[in-house]
């Protein structure tokens, strides 16, 4: 028995072994020595070693991905080789403030085209010098999710009236905006930060910062209150990108202060789905930001909504957990897609 485990253990052993992709390099190759072949052919490392002939130009033939994504590898018609670094995402860059930036309009974003933004965004959230702080610690009361047939496009937390609200991340204050400016948001401070988010705050008891004012992750920037639409006292927070939403949630754990999101955020398109949360795997987020609803009206069946809509009776039950005898209300929505 135990001469039968060593050598599944030695099979195994020798197949981790044999399974390295071939075509990536694990650390940086030594100039001028012969190191790789691709697709048949030798590459030398260009431009340290190799003498060249003087105005010889080299043709690129192919690009090789490395386990670094802001790395790649060009392939030369010469047979050499070279590095191709593409730009990382940094913390540090003053154009989103003065891009879109409005003291007065909480949607300045209005006019940027939701679809200039590309599929994925990469967003450095935090580094050695550009810390974060969950805006109030607690517990969550209402989720970015459909609430009562409408979308609640940011995170709800507990809070008592005067509890200190503290900015997310370092940025630029770019509203601080009373109830009567605001409507539902009440008492609102509004924070860009220079990866190009916003975040939201909403029915504090009082504002403690003024427009253009520079905030560090954890000052304080207002008290917590219930203002606007509201039945009892909470924060209202919100994070967006370009003037979109999406869950908070998949940035912090409220409950214990902590960052969830890695460093680098890679922010989905999807995302901005209010059907697209934290706690889906990507393929479901994208799923559900693919849904579509429909509100039943006086008259309809699941045989004429699912004829009308190009779907089955079958699969709308199947997406709704109901049965084909279900009676239908009128105003009720049913996920056709
Ligand atoms: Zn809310």
């Amino acid at each position: 028995m135990k001469r039968y485990i060593i050598s599944i253990l030695l099979v195994f052993t020798a197949f981790t072994l044999s399974a390295q992709d071939e075509d990536y390099f694990d650390e940086a190759p030594e100039p001028g020595v012969l190191t790789r072949v691709f697709g048949g052919r030798r590459y030398t490392i260009e431009p340290y070693v190799i003498e060249r002939c003087p105005g010889a130009i080299r043709v690129a033939v192919d690009t090789i991905h490395t386990d670094d994504k802001y790395v790649d590898v060009v392939l030369f018609d010469d047979q050499t080789w070279d590095y191709l670094h593409h730009a990382r995402p940094g913390i540090d860059s003053t154009l989103v403030f003065d891009e879109y930036w409005s003291t007065e309009d909480l949607y300045v974003y209005r006019k940027y085209p939701a679809s200039q933004i590309p599929e994925t965004v990469d967003l450095l959230l935090v580094d050695e010098n550009h810390g974060y702080c969950v805006p109030i610690k607690g517990k969550v009361t209402s989720k970015y999710r459909v609430r009562h047939s409408r979308p609640h496009t940011g995170v709800d937390l507990n809070l008592d009236t005067g509890d200190t609200v503290r900015a997310a991340f370092d940025g630029v204050v770019r509203c601080s905006c009373g109830s009567r400016e605001t409507g539902g948001y009440g008492e609102l401070i509004i924070v860009r930060h220079s990866n190009g988010l916003e975040t939201y705050y909403g029915h504090l008891s009082k504002r403690i910062v003024e427009p253009e004012e520079t905030v560090r992750a954890g000052d304080p920037i207002g008290l917590g209150g219930s203002t606007g639409h509201s039945t009892g006292p909470h924060l209202h927070f919100e994070i967006r990108y370009k003037g979109q939403t999406f869950d908070p949630e998949r940035i912090f754990n409220f409950e214990t202060g902590r960052m969830v999101a890695d460093n680098q955020f890679t922010l989905r398109k999807d995302y901005f789905s209010i059907y697209s949360h934290s706690g889906q795997t990507d393929a479901e987020s994208y799923a559900a930001s693919q849904a579509l609803y429909y509100k039943v009206k006086k008259g309809d069946t699941l045989g004429k909504i699912a004829a009308r809509n190009g779907t089955t009776v079958a699969q709308i039950c199947k997406l709704n957990g109901i049965s084909s005898k279900k009676v239908l209300r009128i105003g009720e929505r049913l996920r056709i897609r």
